[in-house]
């Protein structure tokens, strides 16, 4: 049976066309995408879509557009076998992440996807990446099943698991990566899936679940030198904050000044969640390895592992959402949800 699938354009420079009345970048109405992007028809696949209005340049994205986008999905899910969300580049990544632990149960492809230059100027890469989006969304096995069924970028030549992706280039066609974690497929001539790295749902039939319910009570601390106990004092301990991001330097490691850890202590005591996350992209924390490393563990931080910042922060959202209580959050971050975590 014929594939079908909805793209959802939530805003971004793919969606822009010159407009030939005075040459400026203006959105292009998505309705006519197959006059627009002629190659589509090629495609044994019907295809639909929704254009958000106003557009939302993707730094402006809010938790509240998660929401939109999740219900959309869910509400259109029965009747579409994939879904392709057209979103600026910036905030992608954690879009992505937060759409991967939003929808629970999730046995279709919602496929991220954008541009660095506008479909509508030459040497665009919009063509190609939605091209690329539409064909993945839509590839079945002899099943029937989805090929793709989680939560994905397709952007340049990759298709990355979206909570384990990152924006690393403002100018590269390929724009993203996820360093620790292999591309679930590479376009050359052909789209080669790697099987052994692709989810699966634990059973095809379950119905869809969203989280909609988000609290956005996170810091996120950048260490760095110089940083000042007053400045990590409000990411630690402030009322309002209920979870703190601590982003280390290299494998988890934090300075040794005793102001940090008594903070460090001081927040763990009123009870904070406290995630240790590296800034560094490829690798994982690991706590044990400096005395520097091993003072936050015993004071109570958690370890982020291979979690990317963007992955965290949507799963805190989510998590502190789902439970009142701080000790559940906690025992649930540590798990892997939905393969944000190397095992
Ligand atoms: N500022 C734009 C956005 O993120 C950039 C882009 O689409 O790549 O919405």
């Amino acid at each position: 049976m014929k594939s079908s699938i909805l793209i959802i354009y939530t805003g971004g420079t793919i969606g822009m066309k010159a407009d030939p009345a005075d040459g400026t970048l203006k959105p292009f109405n998505f309705s006519q995408i197959k006059a627009e992007v002629p190659e589509l028809r090629k495609f044994d696949v019907r295809i639909d879509s929704c254009t958000f209005d106003p557009l939302i340049d993707s730094s402006d994205i809010e938790p509240s557009v998660w929401v939109r986008i999740a219900r959309l999905i869910r509400d259109r899910y029965s009747a579409y076998d994939g879904f392709v969300i057209l979103h600026g580049t910036d905030t992608m990544a954690y879009s992505a992440s937060a759409l991967s632990f939003m929808l629970k149960d999730l046995s279709k492809p919602v496929i991220f996807t954008g541009s660095q230059l506008p479909i509508g100027t030459p040497r665009t890469d919009g063509k190609e990446n939605l091209i690329s989006a539409v064909e993945i969304a839509s590839a079945k096995d002899a099943d029937g099943h989805s090929l793709v069924p989680e939560v994905s970028i397709c952007f340049g030549s990759r298709l990355l698991r979206g909570n384990r992706s990152t924006k690393y280039s403002a100018e590269a066609f390929d724009a993203f990566i996820s360093p620790n974690c292999p591309p679930l497929a590479e376009a050359g001539i052909t789209i080669r899936y790697n099987a052994d790295i692709i989810r699966r749902p634990s059973a095809w039939d379950l119905p869809l679940t969203i989280f909609e319910r988000l609290d956005t009570r996170v810091a996120i601390l950048k260490l760095h030198p110089g940083i000042t106990p007053a400045v990590a004092g409000h990411c630690l301990c402030a009322d309002e904050i209920r979870a703190c991001i601590i982003e280390t330097y290299g494998s988890g490691n934090a300075l040794s000044s005793s102001w940090f850890t008594d903070l460090v202590c001081e927040s763990a005591a009123r009870g904070k969640v406290l995630v240790n996350i590296s800034q560094c992209k490829d690798g994982e924390v690991n706590m044990d390895l400096y005395a520097t490393g091993a003072a936050l563990k015993r004071g109570g931080v958690l370890s982020g592992k291979d979690m990317t910042t963007e992955a965290a922060l949507a799963k805190l959202f989510v998590l502190m959402g789902l439970y009142e209580d701080n000790d559940k959050v906690k025992e649930a971050f540590q798990c892997d949800l939905r393969g944000e975590i190397s095992k």
